[in-house]
């Protein structure tokens, strides 16, 4: 397929090298990785494939830039962060198309990506002059504790291809306001929204070396190295629970502090109260965001079984009208899944839980052609033992089975090993609380089918990970505390 005059431009404005200190560097073995349009399987654009030599160069520089960066006035940081944000808002048509390109989703949604993703940068900018320490007496009353907040030192960063910028600057945003530098790993198959990123930092007047990014094919023995290296302080890693369990136990090796979002598994309870029309609007964002390829998507529908029909049956007629398509086309609401693996893996777990007995109500199967696209899919009837309920789906696919009361949504919610958000609608306020309290996720939806806010701590428990970003909490993950006990000679009064 020919790309348009705006496909060239933006693919063209990208820079492809090693961000590295500042300098735009080819890859010093001279390797190089194809990017691949998934809604066409062609190759758009080639990256540099980073050496072992290339990663300890970015680690170098990150290391060296901290000494200065860590003393930069917190003001001129948050100058930066907010210049960056400004370049960023001007050019959301740019990016929004280049993010579709690279991953696929439609073009409306990659510009929401970015404004949500820009807003790390604009809402840290603003932390970033406000990180406090405390000063009291202590419980003797002779003497004081004082307590500062430093920045953790170099940080590693590794994140996905489904929201290649956002992941980005969740760590970026925080790490930067508290004077922390980095080396960024994006995925090898969404590279290009993150150099493009890098691009922007550097024209917002970040000095080199506070940001680098390194693009690699084999990222296991590019990253373990970092890992293990003690000039490392902090990690933070995006990505499959199964890689996040690889890089902890590397990380044992240093002692080092990591921050880890993981899969999840998401239910999406609706009680016989629930306003329906708002249920299914809210299924719809929690399904069918990021077309089902989103850590947050509701992955089962755990739906009372007075009301099952009626909520199936308007759920499938609206995921049955969606349009699928490439993300660049006019009124296109789902794209492609990123590759034929992810397309396969979607096939068996639907074909699974057909063959256990769930009935299709609309989809079900692979649409033909060019790219990597699946039919928006809704199943009704799914049966506890379909391997669905189970594991991340991570494609258009709503599985739909019932409860008869509350303990029991609570335990098939809670029937996981995942715990990153779940989904609760009903309007009785007593009940909401009753089962958001008893719900083991580290986020919860309350009549809404979003979570995602910059403001607001975003993370998992159980097998979701640890640690959270956004918010206060997220600037936390970038600070040490450190105690001074100080003797001031103030001593208490005896009564
Ligand atoms: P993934 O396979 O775990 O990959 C994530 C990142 O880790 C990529 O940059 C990948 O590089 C890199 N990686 C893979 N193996 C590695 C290793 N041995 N050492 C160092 N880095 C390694 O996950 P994905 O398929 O890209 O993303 C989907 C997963 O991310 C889903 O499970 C989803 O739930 C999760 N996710 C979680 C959140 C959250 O906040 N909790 C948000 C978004 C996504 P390559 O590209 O080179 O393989």
């Amino acid at each position: 397929m020919a790309a348009t005059a705006d496909e060239t431009r933006v693919i063209e404005w990208v820079k492809t090298q090693l961000y590295i200190g500042g300098q735009w560097r080819d890859a010093s073995g001279g390797g190089t990785l194809d990017v691949e349009d998934p809604a066409t399987g062609e190759t758009i654009a080639t990256v540099a494939d980073a050496t072992n030599d290339d990663a300890d160069a970015a680690l170098a520089a990150a290391t060296e830039a901290f000494e200065t960066w860590r003393w930069v006035a917190p003001r001129e940081r948050a100058d930066i962060l907010r210049r960056a944000y400004d370049l960023i808002d001007e050019r959301t048509d740019e990016l929004a198309l280049l993010m579709t390109l690279e991953m696929g989703k439609p073009i409306a949604e990659s510009k929401g990506e970015i404004a949500y993703a820009n807003n790390f940068l604009r809402w840290y900018s603003e932390e970033a002059v406000r990180i406090n320490g405390r000063f009291t007496t202590n419980e003797a009353g002779n003497g004081r504790v004082l307590t500062m907040r430093q920045p953790i030192g170099p940080c590693l960063f590794i994140t996905p291809w489904n929201f290649p910028l956002a992941m980005g600057t969740r760590k970026i945003g925080p790490a930067l306001a508290t004077g922390c530098t980095c080396v960024v790993k994006p995925a090898k198959q969404t590279p290009l929204s993150m150099l493009a990123l890098a691009q922007i930092l550097e024209e917002a007047g970040l000095p080199g070396g506070v940001v680098n990014v390194l693009t690699a094919s084999s990222s296991g023995s590019i990253m373990q190295p970092l890992i293990e290296d003690p000039r490392v302080r902090k990690m933070s890693f995006t990505g499959s629970t199964e890689v996040g369990k690889t890089l902890i136990r590397q990380s044992a090796e240093q002692v080092l502090k990591v921050s880890m979002e993981l899969g999840g598994n998401a239910p999406f309870l609706v009680f016989e109260d629930a306003d329906l029309d708002a249920a299914v609007e809210g299924a719809l964002l929690a399904k069918m965001r990021n077309g089902g390829e989103a850590c947050t998507s509701a992955n089962r529908f755990h739906v009372h079984e007075s009301v099952a029909a009626a909520f199936s049956e308007k759920l499938a007629a609206k995921i049955g009208a969606l349009k699928v398509g490439r993300g660049t086309e006019d009124g296109v609401q789902v794209g492609p899944l990123i590759d034929e693996a992810q397309r396969s893996k979607v096939a068996e777990l639907v074909d699974d839980a057909v063959g256990k007995g769930a009935r299709v109500l609309t989809g079900g199967a692979r649409v033909d052609g060019a790219g990597y696209f699946f039919e928006p899919t809704v199943l009704a009837d799914v049966t506890d033992d379909a391997q669905l309920l189970a594991e991340e789906i991570f494609g258009p696919v709503a599985p739909i089975t019932t409860f008869a009361s509350d303990d029991e949504a609570i335990a098939k919610a809670n029937t996981t090993e995942y715990g990153l958000v779940s989904y609760v609608f009903t309007q009785d306020v007593d009940r909401a609380f009753r089962v958001i309290e008893r719900l083991e996720t580290g986020m919860i939806g309350f009549n809404q089918g979003m979570v995602s806010n910059a403001g607001a701590p975003f993370g998992g428990v159980k097998q979701s990970g640890f640690g959270r970003e956004g918010g206060p909490e997220g600037l936390d993950e970038y600070l040490e505390t450190k105690y001074v006990a100080m003797n001031t000679g103030v001593g208490a009064t005896k009564l």
